[in-house]
């Protein structure tokens, strides 16, 4: 069967004498541009442009690239491996309405577009994104990956509900060949009804189980003859782990209380830091505080790749594109609230108090940025009013509602009251965040830069770095992104998007993309 890979134009070149090809690298010259501002005793502002000088050094070579999952055999494990198998065999199926096709849709990277620039008559070209920079192709990703059931794949979509029949039937002997690894287990971490799923779990201690992971991603990769490994947890939300002084605050605390199997350290936690040290990037797709002072500090030291936290998929997309919205026209929300019922695994598991607070949690920051942004609308300190609340009805299955109310304050002391309900398979606005998510951090797993403050100077540092190791790039897909130690977090949609853009581009030496269309604006 044809492989249905995602649609891609032809190759990108940028002519430019700040551009430099190799035969496996990409290397720019770019000016970043931004405006220092100061305030003076009197309260003004002045503003100064300033450049910054950067080189960036991307590998062309994607080589081959696997992605772990923690929690594989649970609905977003099993319906993105589906889905890159439907994909790469080209399966096709039968719905009520006629042939349905795979697709990438959903994704970022895969299924939308970006603006490359304008033709000679102004005229817009838009390509793909992966086609940006090089990519991996998704079709050639290998899986693999661990879950405390033992269930195989192809029985894991059964029990996921997620996908049609005549599709399941078709990928079931190809899922089927897959079974997750036996996982990590400490009952207090997840909600208690998720205790009769857990027959293939590791016994020991927390120092043994450390041990036993980095060997899977190191089998894993031997086995598949992979040039990296990227592990990504999509198991079950936890609860929130304190945080301890001398136990999870640093890097040697928290190997040291690993190695005493103490109490607050997590599952998910233990797959972090088994990842940084082997070397693999590893994204949290859950709610729960994985990446601790502890584990960002040995990311630090190893120089390894995290991000986290929690897909941002539905309600809290949309949240962080209306909000933005609102705040920016000048309207004041004072009151969002939010419900959700959905019937998974997920929904049961989060109908235990602990793990629900992680997603409250999580759920809880989304406008803050844009808030604290505009100081004619809020005084400083002041916030809307923002609930939410999320109820188990199983009969929904993985068709999750939300129902969202946004009361704001407009013109005149008038109110304007929006309400949204929102109904989607849940694992299909999950699944295609894991690709992104994935193909990003491989990609900046394959870049380094160097910097000169001065750009009027070159560049003298010899020494290409990575890039900071919590990846906040990829800010756009998750609901409470984990950013560098002093760096601003940023909520609002369509700045991380734009932000994702133009680091690409000036990974190939081009501009930040604006519309000002100045070409238009003379007779
Ligand atoms: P799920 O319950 O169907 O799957 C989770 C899987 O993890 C289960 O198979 C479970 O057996 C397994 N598991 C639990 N603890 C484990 C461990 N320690 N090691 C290995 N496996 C373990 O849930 P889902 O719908 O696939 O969602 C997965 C996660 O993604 C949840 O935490 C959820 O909150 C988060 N999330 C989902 C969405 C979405 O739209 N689907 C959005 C944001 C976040």
């Amino acid at each position: 069967t044809a492989t249905s890979a995602p649609a891609s134009s032809a190759p990108i070149k940028v002519n430019s004498q700040n551009v430099r090809y190799s035969e496996s690298t990409i290397e720019t010259d770019y000016f970043y541009d931004k405006t220092i501002v100061s305030v003076d005793a009197s309260g003004s502002y002045s503003a100064k442009p300033a450049k910054v000088h950067y080189q960036f050094k991307t590998q062309s070579n994607v080589g081959k690239v696997g992605l772990m999952l923690v929690g594989w055999g649970g609905n977003n494990g099993s319906t993105i491996t589906a889905s890159v198998l439907a994909n790469k065999h080209h399966i096709t199926w039968n719905t009520r309405k006629g042939v349905q096709e795979p697709n990438y849709y959903g994704s970022v990277m895969l299924a939308s577009t970006v603006k490359l620039g304008v033709t000679e008559n102004g005229e817009n070209v838009n390509v793909p994104f992966h086609d940006l920079v090089p990519m991996v192709n998704p079709n050639d990703i290998v899986f693999g990956g661990w879950d405390i059931s033992s269930m195989k794949l192809g029985d894991a979509m059964t029990r996921a509900q997620v996908f049609p029949y005549d599709l399941q039937r078709q990928l079931y002997d190809l899922m089927q060949e897959h079974k997750p690894l036996p996982s990590i287990y400490y009952p207090d971490f997840i909600a208690a009804n998720q205790k009769d799923r857990a027959d293939n779990v590791l016994s020991g201690t927390k120092q043994e189980h450390l041990e036993q992971i980095r060997k899977d991603i190191r089998n894993f990769k031997a086995t598949n003859s992979l040039d990296k490994v990227i592990v990504l947890w999509t198991a079950n939300t936890e609860r929130y782990a304190d945080i301890i002084e001398g136990v999870n605050d640093n890097a040697d605390n928290l190997l040291k209380s690993i190695s005493e199997s103490h109490d607050e350290v997590s599952p998910s936690t233990i797959f972090a830091v088994a990842s940084i040290l082997e070397g693999s990037p590893f994204i949290n797709g859950s709610p729960q505080n994985t990446l601790v002072p502890g584990v960002i500090d040995l990311a630090e030291k190893h120089r390894s790749f995290v991000a986290g936290d929690d897909f941002k998929t539905g309600q809290t997309k949309i949240k962080s594109v209306l909000t933005e919205f609102l705040v920016n026209a000048g309207i004041k929300p004072i009151a969002i609230t939010s419900y959700n019922h959905l019937g998974n695994n997920d929904g049961y598991n989060l109908s235990a108090p602990a793990q629900f607070r992680s997603k409250e949690i999580s759920k809880s920051n989304v406008v803050d940025d844009m808030v604290g942004a505009n100081q004619i609308l809020y005084k400083k300190g002041e916030h809307p009013d923002h609930t939410v609340v999320i109820k188990y009805v199983p009969s929904v299955g993985d068709s999750k509602r939300a129902i969202d109310e946004y009361v704001s304050e407009i013109f005149m002391g008038g109110l304007n009251t929006i309400s949204i309900y929102n109904t989607c398979e849940d694992s299909l606005l999950a699944s295609p965040l894991i690709l992104d998510l994935f193909l990003l951090a491989d990609l900046m797993s394959r870049v380094q830069f160097r910097t000169s403050s001065d750009s009027s100077k070159p560049i003298t540092e010899e020494k290409w770095e990575p890039f900071h190791s919590v990846l906040s790039i990829l800010s756009y897909m998750l609901k409470a992104p984990v950013v560098p130690p002093n760096a601003p977090v940023v909520n609002a949609l369509a700045k991380q998007r734009a932000a994702m853009e133009n680091i690409l581009r000036a990974f190939i030496g081009l501009p930040p993309n604006n519309d000002m269309m100045l070409e238009h604006c003379a007779y």
